[in-house]
């Protein structure tokens, strides 16, 4: 068996400082980074990024993280300002507030920008569950996972991660049912992780044989946007619309992933125009 476990308390926190996101937004974004990072776990040294994405119609509405072969993590959520009644089991309402009027996709880009993508009908919008059925209908693998994001009582993320257990070829039947009947034991992985337990004791618990750590992928919040980048995007724009940006007197861009604002001049934007002519 192949065992993922990720834990991601600190990015999924500055991914919620980043959009000012409230609870259950912040859960939403935090459990998309996890299952993002466990796509992300085989990534070969070819693949520019991965992106996973959910849009429920829910009052969330898309909900994206992305995870780069450095372990560098990114997410975005459409409406970050959500508030939603806690559930009957004081859960935050993930599910929703994605809604399930929509998909689960996965899209792996490499290095020339050919995207090869994945998507799933949404089961329940709990991010955890969608993910597993994506991971049935790509690879007909048995999998098992478990995604959590913790909120305190200051409604700040506390902790954040998940653990993902799959058969690999050859496994025999009653090990993978063993496993899945010990895995539904696996409750409240964020508290746990929260109160300071480690990722091996997690695994550990399901899994009925000493572990071996293949590896361990450093996670962080880091955004790959730059100035360079957005510089391009604005040569392209029609020589109409520099006009307008250079009479409003200068262009702010705002990254969607880390909220990062880049201002040009509109001197800047007038060599812009210039360099779209020649
Ligand atoms: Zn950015």
């Amino acid at each position: 068996m192949r065992a993922v476990a990720v834990s991601l308390t600190g990015a999924a926190g500055e991914a919620q400082l980043a959009h000012q996101a409230w609870p259950v937004a912040a859960a939403a974004m935090g459990r998309l980074m996890t299952t993002a990072a466990m796509v992300g776990s085989d990534m070969k040294e070819d693949v520019g990024r991965i992106t996973v994405e959910v849009n429920g119609g829910g009052p969330l509405g898309r909900v994206v993280a992305e995870i780069r072969p450095d372990g560098s993590l990114r997410a975005r959520v459409q409406h970050p300002a959500v508030d939603l009644p806690l559930r009957a089991d004081g859960k935050l309402p993930v599910g929703q507030a994605v809604g399930v009027d929509g998909y689960f996709r996965v899209m792996r880009q490499d290095l020339f920008g050919n995207a090869y993508q994945g998507q799933v009908e949404l089961q329940s919008g709990e991010i955890g569950e969608d993910f597993l059925h994506y991971l049935w209908q790509s690879d007909q693998v048995a999998s098992a996972v478990s995604v959590g994001v913790l909120v305190g009582t200051e409604g700040l993320v506390i902790g954040a991660g998940g653990v993902m257990v799959q058969a690999l070829p050859g496994c025999p039947k009653d090990l993978v049912d063993r496993v899945a009947g010990q895995f539904e034991q696996l409750t409240q992985i964020s508290r746990r992780l929260a109160d300071g337990e480690t990722l091996e004791s997690l695994v550990q618990e399901v899994l009925p044989e000493p572990i071996h750590w293949y590896s361990q992928e450093p996670l962080a919040w880091r955004c790959w946007c730059d100035r360079e980048r957005i510089q391009d995007m604005l040569k392209t724009l029609p020589d109409s619309d520099l006009l307008d940006l250079i009479s409003d007197g200068g262009a702010e861009v705002t990254c969607h992933f880390c909220r990062t604002a880049y201002h040009f001049q509109t001197d800047e934007l007038e060599s812009f125009r210039k360099s779209a002519s020649t």
